[in-house]
């Protein structure tokens, strides 16, 4: 029943960077080349994902919102295979829904007719024909309305929406091949190109000063299977108030306190305070040398051989330092 989805819901939404993530996931799925984000209230507010993907059909989105449904795995033997997609579970639509007023209009690629579903407590009330491009738009209202406990725990709208651009930027950043923006309060914090090359993605992202000043890094260990690209920022030019280093492994973002430390020791006794290292890494590592599905929320990975890893990512970022003249 409805308390008990709200329960539930718990677990996956909790705050509206959450919700971000899930939708975003959703629409990098369906094979979007364009993903529009848009926020009011940092998030607590309203919700909107909009993308050019695949879309759904009327009973595509039926099927969509209900428990534990998912068109992206047929059988165990598709779990076996190995799961590509970022979702799988076919849990989010149906659990954000529980906790929010949900509207989702889609449209399939080359279909005639839009649908608009809404939810109400989980439940489908109104499902109907829909003036829409071809894609899914994905509107949550009102998060956690029906559940003051949770709603109370919200932080700020600043401190909301920086939960939120933190999410959508990596998605940016992952994914410089799909053009992906981020509006707050109708103001655009970013808009990438999709182009497709990281530097034009980090542009649109960090701003000009940001991204002029990165240093490329180029890496591969052949032994180990170890290829690093990306870019770090320039000690003596690039200012960055906080100690950033992103780093994605075959795609995906994660948490990797291994190339952190890496990174730090490379840039040896050329940071301060003011000089904070600034990195973006993508790393590919051979499938059998890393788990990247330990605990999918925290983004924690683990390592065949963490001193391969934290070597290659040293010395590349060494490397790259050096080639600068410093
Ligand atoms: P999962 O992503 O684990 O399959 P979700 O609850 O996030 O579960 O989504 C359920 C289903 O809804 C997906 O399997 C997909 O078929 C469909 N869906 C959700 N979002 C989109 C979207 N943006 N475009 C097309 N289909 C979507
Ligand atoms: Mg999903």
């Amino acid at each position: 029943d409805a308390t008990i989805r709200q329960i539930a819901a718990g677990e996956v939404v909790e705050r509206p960077a959450s919700v971000v993530k899930e939708l975003v996931e959703n629409s990098l799925d369906a094979d979007a080349d364009r993903i529009d984000v848009t926020v009011e209230e940092g998030g607590t507010d309203r919700i909107a994902v909009s993308d050019d993907g695949i879309g759904m059909s009327e009973a595509d989105l039926r099927a969509a919102v209900r428990e534990h449904t998912t068109s992206k795995i047929e059988d165990a033997d598709d779990l076996e295979a190995g799961v590509t997609t970022l979702g799988f579970r076919g849990e989010a639509l149906h659990t954000i829904g529980a906790v929010s007023r949900v509207t989702i209009t889609s449209k399939p690629r080359g279909g005639e007719r839009g649908t608009e579903l809404r939810l109400e407590d989980g439940e489908v009330e109104s499902v109907g024909p829909a003036g829409c491009p071809e894609g899914t738009t994905v509107e949550v209202a009102d998060l956690f309305y029906n559940t003051p406990a949770r709603r109370k725990y919200l932080k700020t709208t600043t401190t909301e929406f920086s939960h939120v651009n933190t999410v959508v930027t990596r998605y940016a950043l992952a994914n410089p091949d799909v053009a992906v923006s981020l509006t707050h309060d109708g103001r655009e914090v970013f808009a990438t190109t999709g182009r497709g090359d990281l530097q034009s993605a980090l542009l649109s992202v960090y701003g000009r000063e940001v991204a002029t000043s990165m240093i490329a890094v180029d890496g591969t260990d052949a032994d180990r299977g170890v290829e690093i690209s990306g870019y770090v920022s320039d000690p003596e030019t690039t200012r960055s108030t906080r100690e950033y280093v992103s780093t994605y492994v075959n795609g995906r973002y994660v948490s990797s306190p291994v190339v952190r430390e890496a990174v730090l020791s490379a840039y040896g006794g050329q940071l301060s305070a003011e000089r904070y290292p600034f990195a973006v890494l993508f790393l590919d590592v051979a499938p059998d040398e890393v788990d990247v599905n330990v605990h999918p929320r925290k983004m924690e990975v683990r390592w065949g051989d963490e001193s391969a890893v934290k070597e290659t990512v040293e010395t590349a970022v060494e490397d790259a330092l050096l080639d600068h003249g410093l």
